[in-house]
C-alpha cells in the first residue's frame, strides 16, 4: 500500500505575521537597506542582532539563539560567502517571524528544505529568498537583459541554485 504524505498547505502564516513583514520591508527600505546586493549583516544589526561567524560541522549552516539576554545569529564560517548570506537571511527570518514561539533555532544545511515537514523552516527559506532577491529587482534585471542564472546570482550575491528556485517561484521558465 502506498504511503501518501499529506501535501502541506501554503507556508504563508497569519495575517499578523504578513503585516509584520510588510512593516519590516518598509523600515528596511527607508533605511536604504534593501539595495541589491542586500547587506544581510547590516540588516541583522539594524534589528539588534549580533552576527558571529564560527567554524561548524559542514552539515550545520547556522543558528539563532538568546545569549545573555541578546539575540545572536551564528553562521558557519567555513561555508561559501553566498551560503553564509542565505543562512543569515534565514536566521533573520526566524527572528522576525518565530522568535515569539521559540528561543533557539539550529539549522542544518538547507539542501531541499522545501521538503522540510516543519513549516517554520520553509517559511524562513521563503522569507530569506524574498529578502536577498527582491521581486521587483529580479524582474527588472531580467527585463533589462540579464537572463543567465549565473549573471543574476552574481548580482544578488546568492548561489545559482537559490537563484533558480527564486526565478521559478516568480513564474519564469529556466532552460537547462
Ligand atoms: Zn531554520
Amino acid at each position: 500500500m502506498a504511503v501518501v504524505r499529506k501535501k502541506v498547505s501554503s507556508v504563508r502564516t497569519s495575517a499578523m505575521s504578513a503585516q509584520r513583514e510588510v512593516d519590516l520591508r518598509q523600515r528596511l527600505s527607508d533605511a536604504g537597506l534593501l539595495r541589491v546586493p542586500v547587506n544581510v549583516v547590516a540588516i541583522a544589526e539594524f534589528l539588534g542582532l549580533e552576527v558571529v561567524e564560527e567554524p561548524m560541522a559542514d552539515d550545520l549552516s547556522g543558528y539563532l539563539e538568546v545569549r545573555s539576554g541578546s539575540w545572536v545569529v551564528g553562521v558557519n564560517s567555513l561555508h561559501h560567502r553566498n551560503r553564509k548570506r542565505f543562512t543569515i537571511a534565514h536566521e533573520i527570518a526566524h527572528f522576525v517571524l518565530h522568535s515569539g514561539q521559540k528561543k533557539s533555532f539550529h539549522d542544518q544545511t538547507f539542501a531541499r528544505r522545501n521538503d522540510d515537514p516543519n513549516p517554520m523552516e520553509r517559511e524562513a527559506d521563503r522569507f530569506a529568498a524574498e529578502l536577498l532577491m527582491p521581486e521587483a529587482d529580479v524582474r527588472q534585471m531580467i527585463s533589462s537583459g540579464n537572463t543567465t542564472l549565473s549573471g543574476l546570482a552574481a548580482e544578488f550575491g546568492v548561489s545559482a541554485l537559490a537563484m533558480k528556485y527564486r526565478v521559478q517561484n516568480l513564474g519564469y521558465r529556466v532552460n537547462q
